[in-house]
C-alpha cells in the first residue's frame, strides 16, 4: 500500500527535495498534505502535480491567493492542523524553517505514525514537548538533519557507555580560508553555500558556524548526551557527516555524497522493508581533510562555552535571538559580523542571565514568553 505523506514546508529546500524523491517513486507514496507560507505559485504547481487532499496554510495572504485553485480542484485548505481529525499519515516531514515550525510540528505528531524532523529550531526550542507527544501517540521519530541522521545510524545498537565523543562536521561555509573582510559580507554572498543548496536562514547560519552550534544543541537533546560530549570539526568536502569515537579505540564515520536526498530517502523507507535503491552515483574522493575551527575567525563557538546558558531556557534564547539577528542581516539592517557579536553580547548581559534565573520552561507558552523577551531585546 502507498504510504500517506504529509509535508510541512513543502515549498522549501527540504520540502522540494522530498517531493523530488516522491515524484520518482509514485507507486510507494501518496501525498495527502502540502504546506507553504509565501510562494503560492510553487505551492499551486506542487498541488497540481501531487493532488493532495489538504493544503495547510496559516498565512492569510497565501490562503487568498490559492483559494480559487483549491475550490476548483477540491483541495481543502486548513489553517489549523486539528481539523485533520481522524487522518493518520504514515510519514510526516517537518521542514518549516525556524521556530515557526514548533507548533505545527507538535500538532502534527498525533496524526502521524512516523515523523522525519529537519526543523532543528523546533527541536532546540521545544524538544521536551515534542518528545512527550511522540511517546503519547507512539509516533516513530527520525532526525533528517544529515549529521543527526548519521549519528543515529552510527550509534544504533551500540552500548551508550562505549561512546566517548561525537564529532559533527561543518563545511566551514563560503568564507573558509578566504581572505575576505567578514564585516563587508553581503546577504547574497552569505547565502551562497559551497556544498549545499539550502534555505536562506540555514545558509547564513552555515556561513558563521551558528548552524553547527545549533546542531550541537539539537544533538545533545535528541541523543541525550551533555553538550561537552560533542565536538565541531571543519571538513570542507562535506562527505563525512558525523564521527563517533568509542572507548575501545575504534571510531566510526558515515560517508555519503552531500545531497540531502540521501538521508531523506533512507528515512522515508526506514522500517518499511523495501529495498530502495538511491540513484545517486557514489563518488569517492581520495582526499578528506579535517581542521579544528579557528575561534578567532568563528567566534560563535564561544556560545558553547557559556555554560550557564546551556539549559532549556538558554537554548531558546540562543535560537530565537539568532533567528531575529539573521533576519535583520538579510534585510540589510546589521552587518554579517554583528549577528554573532550582538548575540554573544546579549547572552553575556545581566538581563539575559536574570531572565534565565527566573524563567523555567514548564509549559509550551513559556517558550513563546522567552520569544517575546528576545523580541524586546532586538529592535
Ligand atoms: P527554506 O527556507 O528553504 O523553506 C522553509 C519552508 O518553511 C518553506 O516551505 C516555507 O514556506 C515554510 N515556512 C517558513 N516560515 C513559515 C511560517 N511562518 N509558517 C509556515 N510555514 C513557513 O528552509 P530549508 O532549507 O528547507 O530548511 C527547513 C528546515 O530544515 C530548517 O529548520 C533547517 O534548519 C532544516 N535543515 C535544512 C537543510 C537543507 O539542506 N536545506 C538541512 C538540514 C536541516
Ligand atoms: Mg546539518
Amino acid at each position: 500500500m502507498k504510504k500517506k505523506i504529509c509535508i510541512l514546508g513543502s515549498t522549501g529546500s527540504i520540502g522540494k527535495s522530498t517531493l523530488e524523491i516522491i515524484a520518482k517513486n509514485r507507486n510507494d507514496f501518496d501525498v495527502i498534505l502540502l504546506s507553504g507560507n509565501s510562494n503560492f505559485r510553487l505551492l499551486i504547481s506542487q498541488a497540481k502535480k501531487f493532488k493532495p487532499k489538504y493544503i495547510y496554510c496559516s498565512n492569510f495572504y497565501l490562503t487568498k491567493k490559492i483559494k480559487y485553485f483549491c475550490i476548483k480542484n477540491k483541495i481543502i485548505i486548513i489553517n489549523d492542523l486539528n481539523l485533520l481529525k481522524k487522518t493518520k499519515f504514515d510519514i510526516t516531514i517537518a521542514a518549516i524553517s525556524g521556530i515557526a515550525g514548533l507548533l505545527p510540528t507538535l500538532n502534527i505528531i498525533k496524526f502521524s505514525k512516523k515523523i522525519l524532523i529537519a526543523n532543528k529550531e523546533s527541536i532546540i526550542c521545544g524538544w521536551k514537548f515534542i518528545y512527550k507527544e511522540l511517546k503519547k501517540y507512539n509516533c516513530y521519530f527520525t532526525p533528517i538533519d544529515s549529521e543527526h541522521f548519521s549519528i543515529s545510524k552510527l550509534i544504533e545498537n551500540k552500548n551508550r557507555n562505549l561512546i566517548k565523543r561525537i564529532y559533527l562536521t561543518a563545511s566551514g561555509g563560503p568564507f573558509f580560508r578566504k581572505t575576505i573582510s567578514l564585516k563587508d559580507v553581503t546577504p547574497n554572498q552569505a547565502v551562497n553555500h559551497p556544498n549545499w543548496k539550502m534555505g536562506k536562514k540555514i545558509s547564513v547560519d552555515s556561513a558563521n558556524l551558528m548552524n553547527k552550534i545549533l546542531e550541537v544543541i539539537e544533538a545533545s537533546l535528541i541523543f541525550n548526551f551533555p553538550i561537552n560530549k560533542f565536538k565541531i570539526i571543519i571538513h570542507p568536502e562535506s562527505l563525512i557527516h558525523a564521527i563517533v569515537e568509542f572507548r575501545n579505540g575504534l571510531a566510526s564515520m558515515l560517508y555519503h555524497n552531500n545531497d540531502m536526498k540521501i538521508p531523506i530517502t533512507n528515512a522515508l523507507y526506514e522500517n518499511f522493508s523495501i529495498n530502495q535503491m538511491i540513484n545517486n552515483k557514489f563518488s569517492f574522493k581520495k582526499k578528506l581533510t579535517f581542521y579544528n575551527p579557528n575561534i578567532r575567525k568563528l567566534p560563535s563557538i564561544r556560545i558553547l562555552r557559556l555554560t550557564e546558558m546551556l539549559n532549556e531556557t538558554g537554548f531558546i534564547l540562543i535560537n530565537v535571538l539568532n533567528e531575529m539577528l539573521v533576519r535583520k542581516f538579510l534585510n540589510n539592517k546589521i552587518l554579517f559580523t554583528d549577528i554573532v557579536y550582538k548575540l554573544l553580547s546579549i547572552l553575556r548581559s545581566k538581563i539575559a542571565k536574570n531572565y534565565l534565573k527566573n524563567n523555567k520552561i514548564r509549559h509550551i507558552n513559556d517558550v513563546f514568553k522567552a520569544y517575546n523577551f528576545c523580541r524586546s531585546l532586538i529592535r
